[in-house]
């Protein structure tokens, strides 16, 4: 469906990080494609937008994630609110 991003989202080719995911459980057998999409999306090579408009340094161009420090800007800063700099930012395609 897409590759994993510097920003710890899924990148899908048609959407960027602009997506929802939704699960369905089953028992039911499902045979799967092989990957034809790489894991690591070769488009943060030379992007680093979600890493420079992240309000709180949480974001590393080599691939880390300080969770707490997103957590607390949300809970604490932002009083609750989302923040999704480093998704509206992505160019990965922005309509
Ligand atoms: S949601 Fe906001 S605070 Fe959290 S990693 Fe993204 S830009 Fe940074
Ligand atoms: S903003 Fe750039 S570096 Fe960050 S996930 Fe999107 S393409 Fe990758």
């Amino acid at each position: 469906m897409g590759s994993y991003g510097t920003n710890h989202l899924i990148l899908t080719p048609e959407y960027g990080p602009r997506v929802r995911f939704i699960a369905i459980l089953t028992n039911m057998e499902i045979s799967h494609d092989k990957p034809d999409i790489e894991f690591l999306s070769d488009r943060c090579k030379d992007c680093d937008e979600c890493v420079r408009v992240c309000p709180v340094g949480a974001i590393g161009k080599n691939g880390t994630i300080n969770k707490f420090l997103c957590r607390d800007y949300m809970f604490e800063s932002l009083k609750g609110l989302r923040c999704g700099l480093c998704l509206k930012a992505c160019p990965i395609d922005r309509r």
